[in-house]
């Protein structure tokens, strides 16, 4: 929200030298905020909510009368946004809910975004076709929480059953979605993640905390062993997917040993990533007032503990990797930062000799970031490409492209 000040702040400056500039505010703190964006972020023309972006040709018309501020609750219209103009671009995102029912005592999500409303199945296919039709390869399925999708519409496909449907789209070659929870995820959601080809076998499944009193106090509807039974499925259907997690550390009450429950379940998870925050209070959710709110150092020091554990696992798990084939989709040449690359991914030091283009990067289907080598023609962004991974970091994977036509099977190890 600072970040936000300071770049009206900046922005501002621009507006003195072009009047015309308009200046606008949307998002989940413009809902809450409205008001105090508009008084303290001088210069701001228009502030709209999440569930007002549609109106926003309407809104922008209505400028010239001064400041307009339109942050109220609508219930969506999903054809409202077509049709839907995409940049050029490998991955497509394709917004199937809106909003939230879960509550969660830390979130602002369902004060800012209403209640959760399901895009009906029909309009996601056609959007997903047509985005496939201009030439995406990779669809993004996007929701506060997409595996409780259409559970309000009568006859409406499950998301495993959506996740089946949009596998049969001619041309999709990977499929992925986020974010799930943890309550709603079942055997029909991992099941279709096991069996579509194009469903990328990546979950991101938050956690939160591993211990009981806190998930009861964040009021996530799970406990600790209902959490790891989850990942137990996913990881006994789904052979070597790849899991990742969003864990809050200094959670209002957290005891020594709920933090210690968090480390014991990053441990058996072995998240490959974790998204890793210091609890800090959303104004007007109800844990901001809860009693416990623990001293900074506690939580900074807990957070540097939890911190150096990922590091730990998400190295030992990449390490794993080297000498395996993994499918990449080509996202392009790999960025001429030689400095920061080298720190990041020591391994790419003997590839900063060989000259652009023949270093690329892009995702292999667990998500993770790759950097490799190509000997012959360059690929194309969105192509795929197999790579044996010879050396790993903490955030990337490194390699080299297998030459054009040779089979996996002869040359895994
Ligand atoms: Fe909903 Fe996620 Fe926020 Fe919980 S954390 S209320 S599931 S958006």
């Amino acid at each position: 929200e600072q970040k936000v000040f300071s770049q009206l702040g900046r922005l501002r400056k621009l507006k003195i030298k072009n009047p015309d500039l308009k200046i606008g505010v949307c998002g989940c703190f413009a809902t809450r905020d409205g008001a105090s964006i508009a008084s303290k972020g001088a210069g701001v023309d228009l502030v709209f909510g999440t569930q007002n972006i549609s109106k926003l040709p309407e809104l922008l018309g209505s400028l010239e009368a001064g400041l307009v501020c339109d942050t109220a609750p609508v219930e969506p219209d999903f054809t409202e946004l077509a049709p839907i103009q995409r940049q050029d671009g490998l991955s497509a995102y394709v917004s199937i809910a809106r909003g939230c029912d879960n509550y969660c005592s830390f979130c602002v999500v369902p004060h800012t975004r209403g209640p959760e409303w399901s895009k009906p199945s029909n309009l996601i296919v056609d959007e997903s076709e047509a985005a496939v039709r201009e030439g995406f390869r990779e669809i993004n399925l996007l929701g506060q929480n997409v595996n409780s999708y259409g559970k309000k519409i009568e006859n409406e496909l499950s998301f495993g059953g959506l996740l089946r449907r949009l596998d049969r789209i001619d041309g999709l070659k990977r499929l992925r979605f986020m974010t799930a929870h943890p309550q709603v995820c079942d055997e029909n959601m991992i099941d279709a993640m096991a069996e579509c080809e194009s469903v990328c076998e990546h979950l991101h499944l938050p956690v939160q905390s591993g211990g009981n009193d806190v998930l009861r106090r964040m009021e996530r509807g799970y406990t600790v062993d209902e959490y790891l039974s989850k990942v137990a499925m996913f990881k006994d259907r789904v052979p070597g997917g790849t899991l990742t997690s969003d864990v809050i550390i200094g959670f209002p009450g957290e005891s020594e040993k709920d933090f210690e429950g968090t480390l014991e379940v990053m441990k058996e998870a072995r998240f490959d990533n974790i998204y890793m925050f210091k609890y800090s209070p959303r104004p007007g959710t109800p844990a901001e007032s809860m009693e416990g709110q623990l001293p900074e150092e506690v939580a900074s020091d807990r957070f540097q503990t939890a911190h150096q554990l990922q590091r730990e696992i998400s190295e030992s798990l990449h390490r794993e990797l080297e000498g395996s084939i993994v499918e990449v989709m080509v996202e392009g040449p790999l960025a001429e930062k030689p400095r920061k690359q080298v720190e990041d991914a020591p391994f790419v030091e003997p590839l900063l000799q060989i000259s652009v283009p023949k270093r690329f990067v892009g995702r292999s289907r667990g998500n993770h970031r790759v950097q490799f080598h190509v000997e012959g023609p360059a690929p194309r962004g969105g192509e795929l490409v197999d790579v044996t991974v010879l050396r790993s970091s903490i955030n990337n994977l490194g390699g080299v492209a297998l030459p054009v036509g040779v089979a996996m099977e002869e040359t895994a190890t």
